[in-house]
């Protein structure tokens, strides 16, 4: 349906977990992002919807798409540096970097996510334990805010609204364009290194160990079924194969939503089922395999089963930033709750992170956790269990990915909650730009 331009669709999170009926407008010119004040309601931006969270809509505000602002304003080979407008997908990004051996390393793991959207969330990539965020790649911005204007932003510009807007989940404005500071990457294959491990700590102390390795994105897959078999799995390490010269493969253009649920085919037996399955494939493989790029850095591409098996209901992920000295404290904490709820968990993995906490980012000097449960209501009290030894043991949550939390453990779990709450409301006083999870943050 379309009224006044604007196109109200039902639109839900990729978790599943929240949806609501939305007002769209997806603008093509500069002027059409400017005329939004006409309509006298809230904002949020939105770039390809792919964030976990409701990040990206509210049911009040009207969701300002910036998928055709896609372009490629300028790119200077020698500086090695790109302006591209925010609605262009990483994939429409890497497609003309890497032909001049350029990328940006700070990728998340799925093509069609937009500059806008990874920026917004400071989303990081395979190798965070090396390349941090992708804050590290970004060297100005231009913004348009309804009340305060076009603003150019950089470290020496107009810094406090660049720091604000970069892992600012779209409260700032609309990013119109971004220069992005590209680095070398001249073989775009890898080899893909497995060592099993048979336990929580022996996994951790090997990703600690290759973390440290030079050019190596290393995480693991991990088993999560019981509480036997907790930790048991790989720590996988991919290492650009520096033999191998062939020409790059074009990342697949965006095609029609792929993550349509399908029947809701996991359960705690097909899990298990599946699980052992990989587990077997990879206990009788050879210990290492040549692997292109897009499966190594967009590892759901091609795997979008995974999610649509959750069904109508969906799912939740939990990731979080867990300290070295904490971690023991962590597992022991996690399977006492283990014990008492027996979640069923469809996905446990670790890697290493490297960054600076500061206001809502999820970055720091820390071991990245993530777990995937069924939406369900024993996951979902075992969860808030999770929330408390959070709470208790000074961990971070993300908000991108973990729908449920609550304003109360936001609060508690990030130092720099009300700091950024406050600057927000100082910098839009009309607390124009409005999202699902901004209100129920009260930010
Ligand atoms: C399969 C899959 C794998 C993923 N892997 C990773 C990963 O490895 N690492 C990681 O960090 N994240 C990962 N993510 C999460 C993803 O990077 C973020 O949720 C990202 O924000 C999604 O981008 P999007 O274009 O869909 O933005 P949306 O979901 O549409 O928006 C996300 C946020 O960005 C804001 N925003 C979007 N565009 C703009 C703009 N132009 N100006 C201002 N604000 C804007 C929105 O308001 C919202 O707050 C993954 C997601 C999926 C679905």
């Amino acid at each position: 349906m379309s009224i006044n331009g604007l196109e109200k669709t039902k639109t839900f999170s990729f978790d599943r977990s929240h949806s609501a009926k939305v007002l769209f407008k997806r603008p093509d010119k500069f002027r059409e992002i400017e005329d939004l004040s006409k309509h006298n309601r809230t904002l949020i931006n939105t770039g390809s919807n792919l964030s976990y969270s409701p990040l990206g809509f509210y049911k009040n505000s009207i969701s300002v798409k910036l998928k055709k602002f896609n372009r490629i304003i300028d790119f200077n080979l020698k500086k090695k540096e790109i302006t591209v407008e925010s609605g262009i997908t990483l994939s429409q990004l890497l497609n003309f970097t890497l032909l001049y051996d350029l990328w940006i390393p700070q990728i998340p793991g799925y093509p069609f996510i937009t500059i806008g959207g990874a920026i917004a969330s400071d989303a990081h990539g395979k190798s965070c334990a090396l390349h941090g965020t992708i804050k590290n790649s970004i060297k100005e911005m231009t913004i348009f805010h309804i009340k305060n204007g076009w603003l150019s932003l950089s470290e020496k510009e107009n810094k406090e609204i660049y720091n604000l807007t970069i892992g600012g989940i779209g409260l700032t404005g609309t990013i119109v364009n971004v220069t992005l500071k590209l680095e070398e990457f001249k073989n775009k294959n890898f080899i893909t290194y497995k060592t099993k491990v048979n336990s929580v700590n022996e996994c951790i102390s090997e990703i600690t160990k290759k973390s440290k390795e030079k050019d190596s994105f290393v995480y693991s897959w991990n088993m999560a079924e019981n509480l036997k078999s907790l930790g048991k799995g790989f720590v996988f390490q991919n290492k650009i194969n520096n033999g191998n010269v062939e020409n790059f493969k074009f990342i697949p253009e965006e095609k029609k939503n792929k993550f349509l649920p399908f029947l809701p085919i996991w359960n705690k037996l097909t899990l298990k089922t599946a699980n052992w399955i990989f587990y077997y494939l990879n206990n009788s493989s050879n210990h290492f395999r040549e692997d292109d790029f897009t499966s190594v850095i967009f590892p759901f591409y091609g795997k979008e089963a995974y999610f649509k098996f959750f069904g109508k209901k969906g799912f939740y992920e939990s990731q979080l930033l867990i300290s070295e000295n904490t971690i023991e404290d962590f597992f022991d904490e996690f399977k006492f709750i283990y014990k008492k709820f027996n979640p069923t968990i469809s996905l446990f993995s670790v890697k290493n992170m490297r960054g600076t906490q500061e206001f809502l980012r999820f970055e720091d000097n820390k071991i990245c956790v993530t777990f995937d449960f069924i939406n369900n209501k024993k996951n979902i009290l075992f969860m808030s269990e999770l929330d408390k030894i959070c709470v208790k043991l000074k961990i971070i949550p993300s908000i991108i990915k973990d729908s449920r939390l609550s304003k109360k453990i936001v609060e508690q779990c990030y130092p720099e909650y009300s700091r950024f709450r406050d600057l927000i409301n100082n910098y839009d006083k009309k607390r124009i730009y409005k999202s699902e999870i901004s209100q129920r943050l009260e930010i």
